[in-house]
């Protein structure tokens, strides 16, 4: 068992922020993404939301007192400002991510990816999608899967490393599937192709979380 601090609340707002201005950055790849397949506004709705959350990230840290009470009042805003179906869904991944270390300033890399699999699980609560649906989980639940098998690996920068790897390789795996969730559902054989925005936009914030781990190492 790992027991080693490996990121704290400080890690969780400096993350935020990095996401962000990825937001910014991706913006118009993810909304090109959304084109495609969706109604194009993929890009626009996350850096709406996380550009909510960068423009209160300090009063969020100021006034909360734990990890659990920075990711719900961050979640909150993502459910409260961003449209279409990846508002609720990266809402409730912050909401529930947090909750699962209520009370906690510092977690364990153990304890980070439990957190990441409830986290996950709100999502598939809330989408009630499988893999191979075209969603974000071809990208998200290969990538937890294998962090919940190598969790308590000692080296976990490089267990965080494939992690994302495999989460990114999730995402190409969309290309050649038909939509069974969501907008491009109604595309029918149209979608194949074309890569789903969402699983593309996912292991890329997920992302930050292992580059901020890195600078911290
Ligand atoms: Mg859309």
């Amino acid at each position: 068992m790992t027991t080693e601090v490996i990121a704290n609340k400080t890690f969780f707002k400096n993350s935020l922020i990095k996401m962000a201005e990825l937001s910014e950055e991706q913006r118009d790849y993810w909304t090109s993404l959304d084109s495609n397949i969706g109604d194009g506004d993929h890009g626009i709705n996350l850096s709406i939301g996380f550009r909510g959350i960068s423009k209160e990230i300090e009063e969020l840290d100021q006034t909360t007192e734990d990890i659990h009470s920075l990711l719900k009042k961050s979640g909150m805003i993502l459910l409260s400002k961003v449209g279409g179906a990846s508002g609720p869904l990266y809402g409730s991944f912050f909401i529930k991510m947090g909750k699962e270390v209520e009370g906690k300033t510092e977690v364990t890399f153990p304890e980070f990816v439990e957190m990441l699999q409830s986290g996950i699980d709100a999502i598939q609560a809330r989408g009630k999608a499988e893999l191979q649906d075209k969603t974000m989980l071809d990208a998200l639940l290969p990538g937890i899967e294998y962090l919940q098998a190598h969790k308590n690996e000692e080296d976990y920068l490089t267990v965080m490393e494939k992690a994302i790897q495999m989460m990114q390789e999730g995402a190409e795996s969309t290309i050649p599937l038909i939509a069974k969730k969501g907008r491009a559902m109604r595309l029918g054989e149209r979608a194949i192709g074309h890569k789903d925005p969402g699983a593309e936009s996912s292991w890329m914030l997920l992302n930050v979380f292992y580059e901020e781990m890195k600078k911290n190492n």
